[in-house]
Formats: structure tokens, sequence, C-alpha cells
């Protein structure tokens, strides 16, 4: 039995991947290319559906688990019927999953019926909800981990399209660095602050923040870790480090004589 959970796995990642592939041939100026990817993503979808029944029982699969004799010839269950058990042992599908689902589910019989008109923009959209939701799905029930599955070639559309944390990160991540590529060292502000509101390293330099500072993960602009010029001696402090006069300006702990710092005696 366990042959027919393998099998729904890998059938359903080798469509994902061939999905992925197609939605970037698409992506790239082929418009019918979405066609094969509505295929790939409606087939993908309902294989791993069912995978995440067989993890209740492997002879949920079936429609009669109870037949008397269960075979190569034995229905299985459909897509819908997959949908209706997950909801009845009680996971959550939003309303809008379920309808992205069916929606995707009858454009894909159109194009097999040769009857469709696409809206590239519409599919495209559908699409990476239906990959959020099926990620976001995965992660807080049976985890098998969809990202580990994909191809490297179909990485980052993958997390583009799922816009999973994880992905969200890297692209923030990698932000920074291309950020600090582009700074001369010896010119310019290369630090990096820590992000209080998201906890991520990910504060650099931003000319439209008011703090001159601005998270590539979250927007945050404020960090008390900001190094501001004293306004007496002109040397850099971290702001939790600083006491701000009336008139705004801001005094180091040396210029301010603060006994932790300056011994006045
Ligand atoms: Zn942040
Ligand atoms: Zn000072």
């Amino acid at each position: 039995m366990a042959d027919v959970e393998l099998d729904l796995l890998e059938n359903a990642i080798d469509s994902l991947n061939e999905a992925l592939a197609k939605y970037q041939e698409g992506k790239d100026g082929e418009d019918k290319s979405y066609k094969f990817c509505v295929q790939h993503l409606s087939h993908f979808l309902e294989l791993i559906l069912k995978y995440y029944v067989t993890q209740s029982h492997p002879l949920l699969i079936y429609k009669n688990p109870f037949a008397k004799t269960i075979n190569g010839e034995s229905q299985t269950i459909g897509l819908f019927e997959a949908i209706n058990f997950l909801k009845n042992e009680g996971h959550d599908i939003s309303d809008k999953f379920e309808k992205d689902i069916k929606w995707l589910k009858k454009l894909r019989n159109n194009i097999e019926h040769h009857k469709f008109s696409m809206d590239v923009e519409e599919v495209e959209e559908a699409i990476g909800r239906l990959m959020s939701a099926v990620v976001e799905f995965d992660e807080s029930h049976e985890n098998i981990e969809l990202s580990s599955y994909i191809t490297a070639e179909q990485y980052d559309l993958f997390h583009e399209l799922a816009n999973t944390y994880e992905g969200r990160l890297r692209k923030a991540e990698t932000e920074v660095e291309e950020a600090l590529r582009g700074l001369d060292p010896k010119e310019d502000n290369m630090n990096v602050y820590h992000c209080y509101e998201c906890d991520h390293d990910t504060m650099i330099i931003n000319e439209d923040s008011s703090s001159g500072y601005m998270c590539t993960f979250c927007g945050n602009e404020e960090s008390e870790d900001i190094e501001v010029d004293c306004g007496i001696c002109g040397s850099q402090w971290p702001m939790w480090q600083m006491t701000s006069w009336e008139d705004g300006e801001s005094i180091c702990p040396y210029c301010r004589h603060d006994p932790e710092y300056v011994k006045d005696d």
C-alpha cells in the first residue's frame, strides 16, 4: 500500500515542477504555455490532496475501503472527495482556496475540450494564489516541505509564486547584499542594523526613510541601534545611548558627562 502513497507524492511533485516550468515559459512570452501550466497544476493539486488523505490511512485512497478485495481496478477517490475528507478531518481549507481549485479544474476541463479563452493575467494571479494556499496548507498540516522537492531551476519561481516567508526573507537578504555591493566602504555608510520589528539583520541605508534606514524585509524604519551624530562633538553613537536636548539635538554620553562613561572628579 505504501507504493500508492509514494506514487502519489512522486507524481504530484513531477506535475508541480512541470507546471512551474510551463509557467516560466508563459512568463517569457509563450502564452500558450499557460495552458499546460494549468493542466499540470491542476493535476498536482489533485494528487497532493489525495496524498494528504492517504496520510490518515493508505486505504482511504479507495472509494470503498471496505470492499472484499482491493486491487488495481478498485476505484479511487476524486479531488472533491479528497477536499471533503480533509475538511471533515478538521483541516482548514479556506473557501477561497476551494473556489480557486474549482476554477482551475473548470479551466482545465475547458482546455481539454478546446473551448477555452484565457485571460493571462487572471491565470497568473490564480496560480500564485493556489501556490501560496497549498504551501500554507502544507506548512500548517502534513508538512512534507514542498519546497524541498522543487528543482533548482524552479526554486526562485516557486518561492516568488508561493510568496512564502522563507522566500520573502531570502529576497530581503539578497537586497541587503546587493545594496552593500553598490556602496563604497570608504565613503558610504555600510551599516546593517538588526530590525527589532521582524528580528532580522536587514536594516540598511535608505533615502526614502525618515531615519535614513529601512528594513528590506518588513519596511520598518526605526531602530535604537541606528548611529547618530552627537550635536556637540560630532562623534557617532547608537541612538539608545543618546539623550535628546530640547532643540532635538542628540548628545552623546561623553558630552553630557554621563558618569558611566566619564569620571568627573
Ligand atoms: Zn524588519
Ligand atoms: Zn559628544
